[in-house]
């Protein structure tokens, strides 16, 4: 332990010494700093720059009586005092010179013609010309060549002066402008950050206009989107392709490329499209006087507007799944309600109330197809009115669904008339989707959806309406096929009456309701006598002529069946025994009259009322049999009350 301690106590103290040390012995860093290659562009400026403050430095120093040039490293004049400037170029003079001064750099040291003496100056890290200073003294001087070199280290040291101060100039610049691009770079990522934070889409159009706002409050922004979006932004608006020449907006979605317009009125007009992975979805408009614009700022934009489409479609995406969710949901809770009924008139109410709730449409209107009549008959609405109105197939809206089997959407009725529709009219609807209900090919009817105000249904609720309608039409399927097999179940198949057992079950219920009723039991006299005569077939044909007088002479209400054989029965629900008899008496007479051959029946009846001690339908039954067999027993052809 003791050890860890002296051992942490040396260290820190040799850590302070080293420190000292770095600090005590800090260069100034840029005095290394020299020119090399890349600075080649501006050193003729600078050469010039340097020699005109070091003229002015020694104008009065015996140096001031002669003509000075400073050249490059080739020999070239760069700058000269005033005195040489009134020569011509081209003069032998200035020949001389240059060659003298190429001579000097070429050998690296102090060259003397006739006239004139050249001293190259070197650089301060390396020992490289890089300009040369010549000398036209114009007197003789004596220790001109000393003059020349001091002249030469003078202006050397002006040279680089000025070179540490521009070189110290560029890096501020530099420094600013990173400083400027990492800000840039900053607001990018945040901005980024946050507009992918965002998962609806009126979030993320509104993140992206808020920091557009931020970044340029003197800019005019607005937001150009090529889809459907209700966003109560003024700043969002459709994208319209009307005046693809003159909106630099539209030539820029068009074309997906980004436009800066500089124009006569000192704006600067910048449109960038917005896009994601899959499409372009927007073009954003930027407006601004041009002294707050910079060009370098494009780069950033269009990444901004890039991650906005990205982000943009992201948030879509996600709305579009859940919108899908609650749908599968939806789809699924309705079949499942929908199949929980077998009754038609159930399904065809409970869809009606259904699909008005899920569009929140104002009307909805169910129309069943009634094949045998070729028309349409409204068998379900929430306008009463509508309620069992008949169309022709070919008329209206359903005339249209019918004839393509494919659903249809309207956006405006008054604008769009495209068939009448009494519909339409009389509930004051412009906007509707409609769809057909569909039993594998067949067209069972239709779907009629409608709001008093145009465009409210969007093409979700069109695709919408369109897979539930599939649904629905299924459910419709299977009550159909249910009532049939019911029917099929209940009916005897040779007479058309009902089957024994339904009598039965439906005397059951009406005791339990009504106050009274009668039985008729109906046989046919001699019977076997007319099939051993005629023939089996015949003799079906008789039974069948039999069950059709008794059908003709009862109500709606009343009840007939084939109780067995050649034995029928009509049950008269609320008919007590007197009318009953007057019943049987035309069904007597008639049978005798329309049957060919002719046969006879006899017939037995028996009534219950609620007062009765017992009221059962076997003993209903057989009193009714009892009756029969009196009938039979006198003479036959009679009727009998039990
Ligand atoms: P009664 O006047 O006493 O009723 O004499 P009946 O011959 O009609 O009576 P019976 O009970 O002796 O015979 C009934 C006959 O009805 C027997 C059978 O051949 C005939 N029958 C029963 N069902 C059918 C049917 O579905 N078709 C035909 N063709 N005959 C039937
Ligand atoms: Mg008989
Ligand atoms: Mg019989």
């Amino acid at each position: 332990m003791h050890k860890s301690i002296r051992s942490d106590h040396t260290t820190k103290a040799d850590k302070l010494s080293v420190n000292q040390h770095e600090t005590q012995h800090s260069p100034i860093w840029f005095h290394h700093e020299d020119i090399n290659d890349t600075h080649e562009p501006q050193l003729h400026n600078l050469l010039s720059r340097s020699f005109k403050q070091w003229i002015n430095e020694t104008a009065h120093s015996p140096l001031s009586s002669g003509c000075f040039a400073v050249c490059d490293k080739e020999g070239r004049i760069v700058a000269l005092n005033r005195e040489l400037e009134v020569f011509d170029r081209d003069s032998r003079e200035i020949a001389e010179l240059e060659e003298l001064a190429l001579a000097a750099s070429r050998a690296d040291k102090l060259l003397e013609s006739e006239h004139a003496i050249a001293k190259p100056i070197e650089k301060r890290s390396l020992c490289q010309v890089f300009a040369v200073l010549v000398w036209i003294p114009g007197i003789q001087l004596d220790g001109a060549q000393a003059l020349l070199r001091a002249a030469a280290l003078h202006l050397r040291s002006v040279f680089y002066h000025l070179f540490e101060f521009t070189y110290v100039q560029n890096l501020l610049i530099q420094q600013q402008a990173s400083d400027k691009e990492a800000i840039r770079r900053d607001t990018l990522i945040q901005v980024a950050k946050r507009l992918h934070d965002q998962n609806d889409v009126s979030s993320v159009l509104n993140v992206l206009l808020m920091d557009l706002e931020h970044l340029y409050p003197h800019a005019k922004v607005d937001l150009y989107l090529s889809q459907d979006h209700v966003n109560g932004d003024p700043r969002v608006k459709p994208l319209l392709i009307r005046h693809a020449a003159t909106d630099t907006y539209v030539k820029a979605f068009l074309d997906g490329k980004p436009i800066v317009e500089h124009r006569n009125d000192n704006l600067v007009e910048l449109a960038i499209p917005m896009s994601g992975k899959q499409a372009v979805y927007g073009v954003l408009s930027i407006t601004m006087n041009s002294e707050y614009w910079d060009d370098a700022d494009m780069r950033a934009l269009i990444m901004l507007s890039d991650t906005a489409g990205s982000a943009f479609e992201n948030a879509k995406l996600f709305e579009q799944s859940n919108l899908l969710i609650g749908e599968l949901q939806l789809i699924n809770e309705l079949t499942k309600r929908l199949n929980q009924s077998l009754r038609l008139n159930e399904i065809f109410e409970f869809a009606m109330t259904e699909l008005r709730s899920i569009f929140n449409a104002d009307f909805c209107n169910l129309l069943q197809l009634k094949k045998e009549m070729n028309t349409f008959q409204v068998v379900s609405s929430n306008l009463p009115a509508a309620v069992n109105e008949i169309y022709s197939t070919e008329y209206g809206f359903c005339g249209v669904v019918y004839e393509t089997k494919e659903p249809l959407i309207i956006s405006d009725y008054h604008t769009t008339r495209v068939v009448d529709s009494q519909l339409m009219d009389v509930t004051g609807s412009r906007s509707l989707i409609a769809a057909p209900i569909m039993a594998n090919t067949e067209v069972l009817g239709v779907i009629m959806v409608s709001h008093q105000s145009p465009n409210y249904f969007s093409y979700d609720n069109y695709k919408l309406l369109q897979v539930l309608s599939t649904h629905i039409g299924l459910a419709i399927s299977n009550a159909s096929l249910h009532a049939a097999v019911r029917r099929m179940v209940i009916t005897d198949n040779l007479t058309g009456l009902h089957a024994r057992h339904y009598l039965n079950e439906q005397i059951q219920s009406r005791q339990r309701k009504d106050p009274s009723g009668s039985l008729i039991l109906v046989d046919i006299d001699n019977f076997k006598k007319v099939n051993d005569t005629y023939g089996h077939q015949i003799g079906d044909r008789i039974l069948i002529a039999v069950s059709d007088v008794i059908r003709s002479c009862i109500r709606e209400s009343d009840i007939a069946a084939r109780w067995g054989g050649e034995e029928l029965a009509v049950y008269l629900p609320q008919i007590r025994a007197e009318q009953a008899y007057r019943i049987a008496e035309r069904i007597r007479c008639l049978v005798e009259e329309q049957t060919e051959p002719s046969v006879t029946v006899s017939c037995g009846i028996s009534e219950w009322i609620f007062e009765d001690e017992k009221v059962s339908v076997e003993s209903l039954f057989y009193r009714a049999d009892m009756a029969l067999y009196e009938a039979k027993n006198n003479g036959r052809n009679r009727i009998f009350l039990g």
